[in-house]
């Protein structure tokens, strides 16, 4: 590593894409710059940057693993500090389109806990760090560069108005969705990127609960996905403390209320009975709080000709997914990762290179979460023949799924961004299908309204999520 080109990196925005990029960078730079305009809280605690942080969140599988790779022994310290850790099939009810997965050991870890909490764990081990420093509650206000070439420095203004500036060899930009690159690569004459909207008018509310006990049976988390007729979805899960998050959801302005009875009345209209079913007798510890998500967007650095030497832009700032899926913070994770390998090689990482190898980590999750909401007719986008052939397939999928095991792994294998959608069209898989469709003659049409109970073997098992 020549230490005069990688002297200092510089990170805007200290979320979970931020934090993951200084792990990484702390091993290619000197010095690596963190800045937030957040003061940043301890763990656990809600922030004002981060209002997503009040809604249900769940790391996947993928997510797992990159992590572990980033922060060897965080996911057992996390189960240690309360986090739910486990079989992401086992102990997950997945109800999406209508159908019941089969529950069984997947050989699929997931975590689920509160979004500050996951962060603030993270952001403990990126604080321990030789070389990595924060700067909180200041401002990105603007970047340096040498006649737009280069970017060479960063502009700051702090709570009470001062301004500072910071030199850089390499700005990685981490400020969600609301990023400023595109606006600047204009300023300075380059064609910002491409945007793919999707434009789901999601809109979501989240509550916490004290359950009775037992109430969930050994499980950690429901996950009811929305079906054609019932654009509805609700994630009941739990979190590091002992208490439940409820995150109900609805697209295309099926919006959940926010006044209690509204919200328990929306939890009873979703495709199925076992969030209302697990709700009976709870404690409400708050009242319901809301988020909208109008539009799903992708834009597509990599296909920029031009981008200008010293900036790099990762997570959510690159690509915010319809947030039912749960992919953001493993897709995050898998690009500091992409990202990592390119600080192996000597020098500056390369910005074409960066955006090409964090395009295929993209892509999959960005084509599986795309043509699940172009399954509801009226989000409007190009139904293409792959979305059409993969939108008449997964409900045949899923009802399959609902007997048997190895389909059920399969689909969650894909959700948790382990293996790719296109697997799923495997030969032997859609042997499979066919023939338990053929067994069970009425499955591929099941959007029933079962109501759950969990019976009493399940009721006696042992979790290890608690
Ligand atoms: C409702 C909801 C539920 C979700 N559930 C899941 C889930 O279950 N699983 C999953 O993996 N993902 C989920 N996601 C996605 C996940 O939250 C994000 O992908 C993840 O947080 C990574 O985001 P980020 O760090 O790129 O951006 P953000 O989290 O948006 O962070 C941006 C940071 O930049 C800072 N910032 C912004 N502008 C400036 C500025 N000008 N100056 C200084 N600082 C600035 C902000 O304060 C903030 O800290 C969900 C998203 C939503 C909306």
């Amino acid at each position: 590593m020549p230490p005069q080109a990688r002297d200092h990196a510089v990170v805007l925005g200290a979320s979970m894409a931020g934090l993951l990029a200084a792990r990484v960078l702390a091993d290619g730079y000197r010095k690596v710059t963190v800045i937030d305009r957040d003061t940043l809280p301890g763990i656990g605690m809600h922030r004002r940057g981060v209002p997503h942080g009040r809604h249900h969140h769940a790391l996947q599988s993928g997510g797992c693993a990159a992590l572990e790779k980033l922060f060897p022994g965080l996911i057992a310290q996390a189960a240690q500090a309360g986090a739910g850790v486990g079989d992401m099939l086992r102990h997950c009810r997945w109800l999406p389109c209508g159908h019941r997965l089969r529950q069984a050991d997947g050989g699929v870890p997931g975590l689920i806990a509160s979004r500050p909490f996951l962060e603030g764990q993270v952001r403990a081990r990126v604080q321990a760090l030789p070389g990595v420093t924060f700067i909180e509650g200041a401002r990105i206000t603007g970047l340096d560069t040498t006649a737009g070439r280069r970017v060479t420095g960063v502009h700051l203004r702090d709570q009470v108005g001062d301004h500072a500036q910071l030199a850089a060899d390499l700005v990685v930009d981490a400020t969600g969705r609301g990023s400023r690159t595109p606006a600047w690569l204009a300023e300075w004459g380059y064609q910002p990127p491409d945007e793919e909207r999707i434009q789901i008018g999601l809109g979501a509310a989240t509550r916490t609960y004290r359950l009775r006990p037992g109430a969930l049976g050994p499980d950690a988390m429901i996950h009811i996905g929305h079906t054609p007729d019932n654009p509805r979805i609700g994630v009941l899960g739990m979190l590091e403390d002992g208490r439940h998050m409820l995150t109900l959801a609805g697209i295309l302005g099926h919006h959940p209320p926010t006044d209690p009875v509204g919200f328990e009345t929306f939890a009873a209209s979703l495709p199925f009975g076992d969030i209302s079913h697990a709700l009976a007798g709870a404690q409400p510890l708050d009242d319901p709080v809301a988020f909208r998500f109008p539009a799903a967007v992708r834009r597509r650095y990599e296909n920029l000709q031009q981008f200008p030497d010293g900036l790099l832009v990762l997570g959510d700032a690159v690509c915010s997914f319809n947030p039912i899926y749960g992919q953001g913070m493993t897709v995050a994770a898998n690009q500091a990762l992409a990202l990592r390998r390119l600080l192996d090689q000597r020098g500056q990482p390369d910005a074409g290179r960066y955006f090409r190898a964090i395009a295929k980590i993209i892509n999959p999750a960005w084509d599986f979460a795309v043509s699940g909401d172009l399954a509801l007719p009226d989000i409007p986008g190009t139904r293409s023949l792959k979305v059409r052939i993969a939108n008449a397939y997964l409900p045949r999928l899923l009802a399959a799924a609902s007997f048997d095991v190895t389909l059920s792994i399969a689909y969650i294998r894909v959700v948790g961004l382990l293996d790719r959608p296109l697997g799923l069209l495997r030969p032997d898989r859609m042997l499979r299908i066919w023939w338990i469709t053929r067994r069970k003659a009425n499955i591929a049409t099941v959007h029933t309204r079962v109501n759950y109970t969990p019976d009493a073997t399940t009721r006696r098992e042992v979790s290890p999520w608690h």
